[in-house]
């Protein structure tokens, strides 16, 4: 899963809208993050609803084992603020790299590699093509799938081609992306929804297997007779309301599908107006003191 928007994905995370996250620290950091820069919540307040989320929305949690955890993820949360990449660019000359392999599986492997490197570059601050990968999930996100022993051929040739280098300390964890374009001769940009289907946007952009948009919300298909242009998820129209975990509480609450702004179920949404109100008329309070004296 390639996070584009950090604060988006949080969200949705929090609201139970999205379950691609198994690492419980990394929900943690996520959570926290958000706490303090979106929903401006003070330390200990952050701790409880954190406690409170994890408790309902994580199997197997205990406090006691994760108290460290969380305060830890709480403290640096103020310093690591969300990031936001627009799309990611994929210049002529890189496509040009990618195409000329003239192999599929290939093609697909270092496509999926390089929009890692550009990713990465901007959450972790990575450079010169560097990226972080986990063998199994790059096979996946490309589409491509061997025996495990192929995965590992499949990449000994791109190394030994020059496409693709490894860092200094034999890192099984980590390679270089070697033909990361920096000019803007941009062949294509892909979206954040394309992000979520590399292998399908790059034969879609280069037009090398018939892939195509759902006609109602956009996201690569492989088409198939019974559906026509609409993906699955479109199907049989979007129900009327969805379930929603509360980004307070963790509790979950109905909503109309098409509310995207409803986040806490009511009990929180009633502390957070009087919380709200009450903030609001200590601040009236205080420039009328000042303005008297
Ligand atoms: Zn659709
Ligand atoms: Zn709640």
């Amino acid at each position: 899963m390639m996070i584009l928007n950090e604060e988006k994905f949080a969200k949705e995370l929090l609201t139970g809208q999205n379950d691609s996250i198994k690492s419980i620290r990394q929900k943690i950091d996520l959570i926290a993050r958000y706490n303090y820069h979106v929903m401006n919540k003070k330390a200990d307040e952050s701790y409880t609803s954190i406690v409170k989320w994890l408790e309902k929305h994580h199997e197997i949690f205990s406090e006691q084992t994760y108290s460290n955890v969380i305060s830890d993820c709480i403290k640096k949360a103020a310093k690591r603020p969300f990031y936001h990449i627009e799309g990611i660019k994929i210049t002529k000359k890189e496509i040009e790299t990618i195409t000329s392999r003239e192999n599929l599986r290939h093609e697909k492997i270092l496509f999926v590699l390089l929009c890692m490197a550009k990713q990465q570059k901007v959450a972790y601050g990575f450079d010169n093509g560097l990226v972080s990968y986990k063998i199994t999930d790059l096979f996946k996100a490309a589409r491509v799938s061997v025996p495990v022993d192929e995965r590992e051929n499949i990449l000994h040739e791109l190394l030994k081609v020059g496409l693709i280098g490894l860092p200094m300390k034999n890192d099984t964890r980590c390679l270089f992306v070697k033909f990361v374009d920096e000019s803007d001769d941009v062949a294509f940009e892909l979206s954040e929804q394309d992000c979520g289907e590399l292998a399908y946007a790059y034969l879609h952009h280069t037009g090398k297997a018939k892939v195509f948009r759902c006609s109602k919300c956009g996201k690569l298909i492989k088409q198939s007779k019974k559906y026509g242009d609409i993906c699955k998820g479109c199907q049989g129209g979007a129900p009327e309301m969805k379930l929603r975990w509360c980004v307070d509480c963790g509790s979950e609450f109905l909503v109309n599908t098409m509310n995207t702004k409803t986040c806490r179920c009511d009990a929180c949404q009633a502390d957070y107006r009087r919380l709200y109100m009450k903030n609001l008329m200590k601040e009236k309070r205080s420039v009328s003191t000042a303005s008297e004296s």
